[in-house]
């Protein structure tokens, strides 16, 4: 930062100073909230939580678009059916519905999930690429905020991922008010920094699934007894 040194001479250098001092946090701080719980939580938990397995990022965003209102387990059991007939988005683009209704069956919703990773395939297949920006993202078939948000973490980039678990483990710790995924995930964008979205996404996740369940948490082993607001 340039100063003129001869008002440091004066007593407006003074002034000056203090009113650096008090405008820089307001000018460059985002509001933080207090982690300390998710960091006990994170210190519990390998450095790599995965739920859905599949390195070829196609078929990662088909694994997420056909979790919804089933296991993750279900889709790793049913999925290399579909990939070993449809392995890309050029071949699943051009696949016939009903055919691939009948590989995903067992999902469950599976006309709908059909017709979505279908068109999914074909949306990619004409781009040449899958968008890496969750504005261009959501604009797919198929693929919401959570399924964006889930690409992204894969990929390496910054996501908020806002399921079932992460919601509930969220409110009670009090890192929202909310229930609303839209509105924790941006409570969550604005008061935690960047760096950790990913971390706190996947943890609290896989907390909310061993520990923090919807109905009866364990709360007599949790690790952050103390810092639960709903317990
Ligand atoms: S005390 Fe119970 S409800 Fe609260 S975070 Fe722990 S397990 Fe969840």
């Amino acid at each position: 930062m340039v100063r003129v040194h001869s008002s440091r001479l004066d007593g407006s250098w003074f002034f000056q100073e203090l009113f650096l001092l008090l405008s820089f946090p307001v000018c460059n701080s985002i509001i933080t909230m207090d982690l300390t719980a998710f960091n006990i939580i994170s210190d519990n938990y390998p450095e790599e939580i995965k739920f859905l397995v599949n390195d070829d990022d196609f078929q990662f965003i088909i694994c997420v678009i056909l979790s919804a209102q089933t296991t993750d387990k279900r889709v790793m059991e049913v999925t290399p059916f579909l990939f070993e007939k449809y392995p890309d988005a050029h071949s699943l683009s051009s696949a016939e519905i009903p055919a691939v209704e009948e590989i995903i069956r067992p999902l469950g919703f599976y006309r709908a999930k059909a017709k979505n990773i279908v068109g999914f395939a074909r949306e990619v297949d004409k781009l040449g690429y899958i968008p890496t920006e969750i504005d261009e993202l959501v604009k797919l078939p198929g693929v919401g905020r959570k399924t964006a948000n889930c690409y992204l973490e894969h990929i390496g980039k910054p996501a908020v991922i806002v399921d079932t678990h992460f919601k509930r483990v969220c409110y009670r710790l009090g890192y929202t008010d909310n229930t609303d995924p839209e509105k924790v995930e941006m409570d969550i964008r604005k008061n935690v920094p960047k760096e950790k979205w990913s971390r706190l996404s996947m943890t609290l996740n896989a907390y909310g699934r061993d520990v923090c369940h919807s109905q009866r948490p364990e709360c007599d082993k949790c690790l952050v007894f103390s810092y639960c607001k709903r317990r």
